[in-house]
């Protein structure tokens, strides 16, 4: 594959993706992008009963061109990480995909114009079920999304000749500084990769970033679009999906 000419005019893709829906991306995250016009892919959450008044907002942002995704209705980790039972250890492949399912219904009354959606999977985890009996559920996200956002290993992008769109490698920025966050899209991105930095709080207390130091990561980037391509996910996933469909 020639990733020169894949990217042309650019070198590489970089999505900024948030997680939860939580206030710090609507009062600092979303004006920041907005004042350099660039645009991101927000995973809501909706397993609080307020999620009507919760949404509400974010039709505005949809509205602006952001990416609103899907992160489940319920908002399953394992069981370990959450500390007791009835986490994505509990439950089978039909109920994973009702919940995400329910959450779609939810979604599309605030993002009606939008033709393709995207999944975040809760925690970074793809799999229902334990031991023995454990499943992976990417084949489900496969079947309704245009890409499901997974993770792993730190300092690893996307290949769009190589990746699965149904589990693609996010990239969590908890506590980075803005050098690093740029320098991670600066290397990876370099190397005709795309990158998808995970973002959960702006300034807050857990898992977070601070402003100063998104705002470096903003600046670069808007000062470098014409060579690194800053899109929200279903923009850059469609872009792949249409080379991988042709070369299969
Ligand atoms: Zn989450």
């Amino acid at each position: 594959m020639d990733l020169k000419s894949f990217w042309a005019p650019h070198m590489g893709a970089v999505s900024l993706t948030f997680d939860d829906g939580r206030p710090s991306q609507l009062q600092k995250a979303i004006p920041a992008m907005d004042k350099r016009g660039i645009k991101g892919s927000f995973y809501l959450s909706m397993k609080k009963e307020t999620w009507e008044k919760d949404l509400l907002p974010w039709k505005e942002v949809a509205l602006a061109g952001h990416e609103i995704g899907n992160h489940s209705l319920s908002h399953l980790c394992s069981n370990n990480l959450i500390g007791r039972r009835g986490g994505l250890d509990d439950v089978t492949l039909p109920e994973i995909e009702t919940d995400i399912l329910a959450a779609q219904e939810r979604l599309v009354q605030i993002a009606p114009h939008q033709s393709q959606w995207t999944y975040a999977y809760t925690c970074y985890e793809t799999f229902v079920g334990r031991g023995v009996s454990r499943q992976s559920y990417v084949p489900v996200i496969a079947k309704h999304f245009l890409s499901g956002r997974g993770g792993g290993e730190y300092g690893i992008a996307n290949h769009p000749g190589r990746v699965d769109l149904a589990c693609t490698h996010g990239l969590a920025t908890d506590r980075m500084s803005g050098f690093e966050m740029i320098g991670l899209v600066e290397a990876l991105a370099a190397q005709g990769q795309w990158v998808i930095l995970v973002f959960h709080d702006i300034d807050g207390s857990r898992l977070t970033v601070g402003h100063y130091e998104f705002n470096l990561l903003l600046d670069y980037l808007h000062r470098r679009s014409g060579e690194v391509w800053t899109a929200p996910v279903a923009q850059v996933a469609a872009k792949i999906a249409g080379y991988q469909a042709a070369h299969p």
